[in-house]
């Protein structure tokens, strides 16, 4: 059995069957057996069994919230948002088994088109940090696309996607098409790598496992699409509105506790507004409420686990240049209080390393081709904001920085616009109309048109 740890207690809060490679089987068997009919449901029918899909989730979001609340310790509000995306994605993606076009093409001889066909069984890995919404950015474009599909879970938090295997059931497709197994990444994530029958494996997570993964599908020539770390940058120009921008700050890097690949954890504030920022920044991180995940009024909570909590202390040693932090309870709980470290130069560690919880470095920068050359100064490359009240230089900065997501006066995520990273931050999109690529192969049809003889 898994113990499902609750973070703000430290206490168990459910047990669920641990699958192992034997179930791994069963469940890619189930999804090959399930593939020739669903790929045949007829495009209209597989559209309205997506929506049905969005409204059984519509239907549970108050209990799907809280669990999730719980099992990932972070904010009711945070998780009826993450529980609303999803039934948003899944209604987006719902437009799809009707839109998958294909093209014609001009040759001599006859006529040539395009077909975009399902891929087969595909190989769903997610993290514990977003875990019903990253689940659903993966199975609502694959089953649109007429694939079956074999989802695992974080063993942390396996129980919303437990629950979403329920919810497709009741909504009317058949047995096989999603099947969920919970277990470890060394056992039932490889064994997904290593399958015969999955034609691709679709994974979030850290770029350390990714790349195994990208190396173990290597093996059968699986179809792979990475979302790995990131190390983003928030760049500030003297020219914006800077109490605007300190006041976004902080949601910015500590959402989820700063448990998101997207977390702005490195804010470059250009030299002669520092001392301003930070005064403003300040007075914004302690207005942060940090507690129960379940109170109404709780804008934080608390890290997922106690052998994270020690990697994210690491980062905060007693001589760390701690410029203010907020505060956070004592426990029982995995607490981390929102800490900002000033002055902190690009080479420092925690400007480097994906710390993956709610510390920010503020670092000093010299006009805007400096400003280019730190942002750009990382192996990852997924996600960023800019500042400033010049418009041109907002464009001509974002089309520099190497990133795969970038927002201007703002920080933003929709799930019609396409998400994923550049560099060691990953391979393919997700979300958008990009996401069905990655989920249908092409196949190019010559139909000869010429008398013969
Ligand atoms: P992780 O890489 O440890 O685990 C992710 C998933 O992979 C889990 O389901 C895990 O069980 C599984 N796994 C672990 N080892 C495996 C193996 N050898 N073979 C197959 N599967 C294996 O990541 P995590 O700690 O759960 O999540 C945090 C990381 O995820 C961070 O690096 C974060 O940046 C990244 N992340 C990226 C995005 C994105 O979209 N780019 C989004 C969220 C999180």
């Amino acid at each position: 059995m898994i113990s499902v740890i609750e973070p703000a207690t430290a206490e168990v809060m459910a047990e669920v069957p641990r699958a192992g490679v034997e179930e791994v089987d069963a469940a890619v068997a189930a999804a090959k057996a399930a593939f020739p009919a669903w790929r045949a449901v007829a495009p209209a029918d597989r559209a309205r069994l997506m929506r049905q899909i969005a409204d059984g989730i519509e239907a549970r979001l108050e209990e799907l919230s809280t669990l999730e609340a719980r099992n990932a310790g972070k904010p009711i509000n945070d998780a009826r948002g993450e529980i609303g995306m999803v039934v948003d994605t899944f209604r987006y993606y719902s437009g799809a088994p009707e839109r998958l076009l294909g093209q014609t093409i001009p040759v001599a001889g006859g006529v040539d088109f395009t077909f975009r066909e399902p891929m087969g069984v595909i190989g769903l890995i997610v993290p514990w940090n977003f875990p019903l919404a990253i689940s659903s950015w993966k199975v609502a474009p694959a089953l649109a696309a007429g694939n079956t599909v074999v989802l695992k879970p974080a063993e942390l938090t396996p129980l919303t996607a437990l629950e979403l295997e329920k919810v497709v059931l009741e909504a009317g497709l058949p047995e096989g098409v999603l099947n969920v197994v919970a277990g470890p990444g060394r056992t039932c994530g490889n064994r997904l790598v290593e399958h015969p029958d999955v034609a691709k494996i679709a994974f979030t997570g850290s770029t350390e496992v990714g790349r195994g993964i990208a190396a173990g599908a290597a093996q059968t020539i699986k179809r792979v699409t990475l979302e790995l770390g990131g190390k983003s940058a928030t760049v500030i120009f003297a020219d914006a509105d800077i109490e605007a921008a300190a006041a976004a700050a902080p949601s910015a890097v500590f959402g989820n506790a700063g448990q998101d690949c997207c977390a702005r954890s490195r804010i470059l504030v250009e030299r002669s507004q520092v001392d301003r920022f930070l005064e403003a920044m300040e007075a914004a991180v302690n207005k942060i409420t940090v507690g129960d995940p379940l109170d109404e009024a709780t804008e934080m909570g608390p890290l997922i686990s106690a052998s994270h909590l020690e990697t994210v202390s690491s980062f905060v040693p007693d001589d760390a240049p701690v410029a203010f932090r907020g505060r956070a309870p004592d426990g029982p709980g995995y607490w981390f209080p929102p800490t900002v470290l000033s002055p902190v130069t690009n080479s420092d560690r925690p400007a480097r390393e994906e710390i993956f919880g709610p510390v920010a470095c503020v670092i000093p920068f010299d006009g805007e081709a400096e400003a280019i050359r730190i942002a750009n100064d990382t192996e990852y490359g997924l996600s960023g904001s800019i500042w400033t009240g010049d418009g041109g230089r907002a464009l001509r900065v974002a089309r520099q920085i190497d990133t795969g997501v970038l927002s201007i006066n703002s920080n933003s995520r929709q799930v019609s616009t396409p998400f994923g990273g550049f560099k060691q931050s990953g391979i393919g999109r997700e979300l958008g109309p990009n996401a069905l690529d990655h989920y249908t192969e092409v196949k190019n049809v010559f139909y000869a048109t010429e008398e013969s003889g």
